[in-house]
């Protein structure tokens, strides 16, 4: 069969974290909010159910752009809705991104923009991180359509001030994407930086922070050319109507983001403390996981360890990655597990 374009028969598919359906795990290996989201998010669902399933969605999802202008302090023009900003990423990537366009980013980070990049034939100019994580200087000089900052950045957890994003924004030819999916996690994010920059693109998602996963509902933030664009290229109705209630829910329980946030930014400096004694090189995280690192010792074996006793965590066995554990941070009840089945 001769169906397929050569690009995709020769790329990878994205290989997504395991969401094993057999067995209970201690889940520490995608990220996940070990709390549920808001009770307002399940009587909001409730209703929702009950009304007008038959009804297409909004396709532009107003309601919620209303409420997250709101939350956010900007204007609904400047927001764009997505199926979880994955879908954001896809709608970025698709409409800046043509055959050998250049794309930029600094790596290890989110593996999807590899993926995202294959499927347009596009040029990914991969800068890897210096040992300390801060930007790579030719960043700005790549002379990119998109340039990406993971921030914080997975796996590694670690923070770009926002200042230099701001410079970073000013020197790159195109848009600076700067994916914030645990910027609730941390102490500054690039939110202020729409009101200097006209090509800064800001993603956020409920799937971490707000714990919504699995309804898949992320957010991007730009100024209102930019969204219009963004507007054309995604799905009709890429938000479906229980997607949208539940947002609007949970977004307008911030006190309950924030508390969940707190338990979570507690237990992380626990954890992180707890891996150090154990001799792991763990470097500060302001985001809801932690990579654990025994310098040059292939960690492998502690990951399959660690599964056997139930205990999921994230071993990506790639290059320069082999010697780390990426360790989502779950309750406290979730890191004893973990610590006590790192000792066994
Ligand atoms: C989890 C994650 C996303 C995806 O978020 P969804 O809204 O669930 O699609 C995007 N970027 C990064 C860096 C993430 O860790």
């Amino acid at each position: 069969m001769n169906a397929f374009r050569p690009a995709i028969r020769a790329m990878h598919g994205y290989t997504p974290g395991e969401q094993p359906q057999d067995r209970r795990y201690v889940k520490l290996n995608t990220n996940e909010n070990p709390y549920p989201p808001s009770p307002r998010v399940a009587q909001a669902l409730m209703q929702a159910v009950g009304a007008e399933l038959r009804l297409y969605p909004d396709p532009v999802a107003d309601v919620l752009r209303h409420t997250a202008a709101a939350v956010y302090d900007v204007s609904p023009e400047q927001i764009v809705v997505g199926n979880g900003s994955d879908d954001l990423l896809t709608m970025l990537v698709r409409a800046c991104l043509g055959p050998g366009d250049r794309i930029a980013y600094p790596v290890p980070t989110y593996s999807l923009y590899d993926t995202l990049v294959a499927l347009q034939e596009a040029e990914a100019v991969r800068l890897p991180f210096p040992s300390d994580f801060s930007l790579p200087a030719e960043l700005g000089r790549a002379r990119a359509r998109l340039t990406i900052v993971c921030n914080p950045n997975s796996p590694s957890g670690t923070l770009t001030p926002t200042e230099e994003l701001g410079r970073l924004a000013r020197e790159v030819e195109g848009l600076l994407v700067v994916d914030e999916a645990y910027a609730d996690f941390a102490d500054d994010n690039a939110l202020r930086l729409l009101r200097e920059c006209d090509n800064v693109v800001v993603l956020r998602t409920l799937s971490k922070s707000y714990s919504l996963a699995g309804l898949r509902v992320g957010l991007a933030f730009a100024a209102p050319p930019v969204i219009a664009e963004l507007m054309k290229v995604k799905d009709s109705y890429n938000v479906n109507r229980l997607s949208i209630v539940a947002g609007v829910a949970a977004l307008e329980d911030q006190a309950w983001m924030q508390t969940n946030v707190a338990r979570i930014r507690a237990t992380r400096a626990r954890l992180i403390a707890a891996l150090r004694e154990r001799g792991f090189e763990v470097a500060d995280s302001h985001s809801n996981f932690v990579l654990a690192r025994r310098p040059g010792v292939s960690q492998r074996g502690t990951y399959e360890a660690l599964k056997e006793g139930g205990v999921l965590v994230r071993w990506f066995g790639i290059d320069g990655l082999e010697d780390a554990l990426r360790i989502t941070v779950g309750t406290d009840d979730e890191v004893d597990a973990l610590l006590a089945a790192l000792s066994g």
